[in-house]
């Protein structure tokens, strides 16, 4: 899969995507992610990116121009047209749901905006999804491409060790994760609980199974209302 991330701040998004998981991923190639500079793509007199809005008000909006052109030389240099995402706090509020849907692309190109945000024009013709990362407004779309981009990647292959270490996590199949423990057996006169340690793989995923349960109907009823209960879970609930 590539991601091609189109930013007025390459070197701040390297500095993340190079690093652990991602950046490990990108040096043995199960991920390929490009940051391509804007302003790279400003041609006129004063190579701008931003100018003033139209009927006034405060800041500056990012130019039309500048974005098309670096999105035509993006879909020519892969020789495809990717998907084009612009992070915004208008956009629909990402999920696990949306990241899988996502993850099934070849190609996908993320737009970041700035100052007050990009001539809708652009985005009209352009683009094909405004993304937002939650109810409130960030400096930037960095942040929200990285959030964006990390949770793309560690759903391909070879990305993460194993799928099971996204299949069983918070959101993947609308449980929340059970709670995890590591060495030593005992910390602060707190005992690792005891199935963990008895070696008896069923009866770990069935406790497993109904912690994730318990504690999803605790911190979030709204994702518990959805849950369809197996004939397993309801005895597995039962015997609390
Ligand atoms: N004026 C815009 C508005 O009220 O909707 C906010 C612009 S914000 C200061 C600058 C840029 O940061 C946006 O263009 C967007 O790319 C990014 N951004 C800020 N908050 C975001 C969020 N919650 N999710 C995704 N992107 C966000």
């Amino acid at each position: 899969m590539k991601i091609d991330i189109i930013t007025l701040f390459p070197e701040m998004c390297e500095s993340f995507l190079s690093e652990s998981i991602i950046g490990r991923a990108r040096k043995s190639g199960h991920i390929d992610i490009e940051c391509h500079q804007l302003r790279d793509f400003a041609f006129d007199k004063h190579r701008r990116v931003d100018d003033t809005p139209y009927g006034g008000g405060m800041g500056m909006l990012m130019k039309a121009e500048p974005i098309a052109l670096c999105f035509e030389d993006i879909c020519k240099k892969n020789g495809t047209r990717p998907h084009l995402v612009y992070m915004s706090p208008k956009g629909q509020t990402l999920t696990q749901k949306k990241v899988k849907e996502l993850a099934q692309y070849d190609n996908i190109c993320i737009l970041c905006g700035h100052y007050e945000g990009v001539d809708q024009r652009v985005l009209d013709e352009y683009v094909d999804e405004e993304i937002s990362i939650g109810d409130y407004v960030l400096t930037g779309g960095e942040l929200p491409a990285l959030v964006l981009a990390d949770s793309i990647s560690r759903m391909k292959d070879g990305v993460l060790s194993d799928a099971l270490c996204f299949e069983e996590e918070s959101h993947y199949s609308g449980l929340l994760e059970y709670p995890q423990y590591t060495k030593p057996q005992v910390w602060h006169d707190k005992t690792v609980p005891e199935v963990l340690i008895s070696g008896h793989h069923e009866n770990v995923r069935k406790w497993r199974r109904l912690q994730s349960l318990l504690i999803t109907k605790e911190l979030r009823p709204d994702m518990y209302e959805k849950i369809e209960l197996t004939k397993e879970d309801i005895k597995l609930l039962k015997n609390t």
